[in-house]
């Protein structure tokens, strides 16, 4: 069984010094290894943005794509090859901006794959411009008097749009995303998991300092439930999305692939390619 080393490759990360995305590669890395998976196993597919780098760092298959897309490219591997454990990784601009359209759409399909958002805050690979989830008023160069617009919260549009695993971590909390992603991987059907990813290079609100100061963690909340999809609501809308742990999980409906008639369980990969003149003929 591969350890969590074996998901490590010799290319060294050109993440700022302190960026939270390097916990996201490691939490990964572990979850990986924790859930029993071998490198040849999983493929990472990522978009564009310093986060979506992601997945050059991890020993795996992996695809770097094109802004916003992620989420079509990581799907279509999925259905190719069922047999692999996919991740999808991105930025919260390039998932909750440009991609925001393919992440609705990929949560309502409840396909069996996992989407990490590395959500610091910002567009940092861009050089610190405002994102949908800036707060309002937040002054970067591209809205010097602050923003004006809404902050998106992705995960109550992710409720509502039907999804089955709704999660959201910090990138400090090492030992919480890891068990995160374990479940989310485990998870027959789309789990999204938020993480909280400081960009400490342009974005000098949202700090470390700030998410330990606003963020509550689930496990202090006794009562709640994750099954209870209003109460995950609600407890978003109160808490302004500032919460921790594994948030909503429906367990009872079915993947996509489980409920298309006629699709077949084997890996498509292993079909032949291409119809033998016979088959041609007898079409
Ligand atoms: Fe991380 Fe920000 Fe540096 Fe990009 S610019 S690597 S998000 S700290
Ligand atoms: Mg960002």
């Amino acid at each position: 069984m591969a350890t969590f080393k074996e998901f490590r490759n010799n290319i060294k990360p050109n993440w700022c010094p302190g960026c939270g995305d390097f916990s996201v590669q490691a939490a990964i890395q572990r979850a990986a290894a924790n859930v029993g998976l071998e490198p040849e196993s999983l493929a990472v597919i990522s978009g564009i943005g310093c986060s979506g780098r992601i997945s050059g760092y991890i020993n795996a298959y992996g695809l770097h794509g094109i802004h916003g897309r992620a989420l079509p490219i990581a799907q279509g591997v999925k259905l190719a090859n069922r047999d692999l454990t996919v991740i999808a990784s991105g930025g919260d601009g390039d998932g909750f901006a440009i991609g925001i359209g393919h992440t609705i759409h990929a949560i309502r399909r409840n396909i069996n794959m996992t989407y990490i958002v590395m959500d610091n805050q910002i567009y940092g690979l861009t050089k610190g411009q405002t994102s949908p989830r800036s707060s309002e008023g937040f002054k970067t160069k591209s809205t010097p008097e602050g923003s004006i617009e809404s902050t998106l919260s992705p995960l109550e549009l992710a409720i509502s749009a039907g999804a089955t695993f709704v999660a959201q971590s910090f990138s400090s909390d090492l030992k919480q995303l890891t068990s995160l992603i374990e479940q989310g991987i485990q998870h027959e059907g789309f789990s999204l998991i938020n993480v909280f990813s400081p960009c400490v290079t342009f974005n000098k609100v949202n700090t470390y300092d700030w998410f330990k100061e606003h963020i509550t963690n689930l496990d202090t909340m006794p009562d709640y439930d994750p099954s209870n999809r209003t109460l995950a609501m609600t407890t978003l809308m109160d808490t302004g999305s500032m919460i921790t742990g594994l948030i909503y999980q429906n367990k009872d409906k079915k993947c996509y692939e489980d409920l298309v008639h006629g699709f077949k369980p084997e890996p498509l990969v292993n079909q032949p390619l291409a119809l033998s003149e016979t088959e041609f003929d007898n079409l």
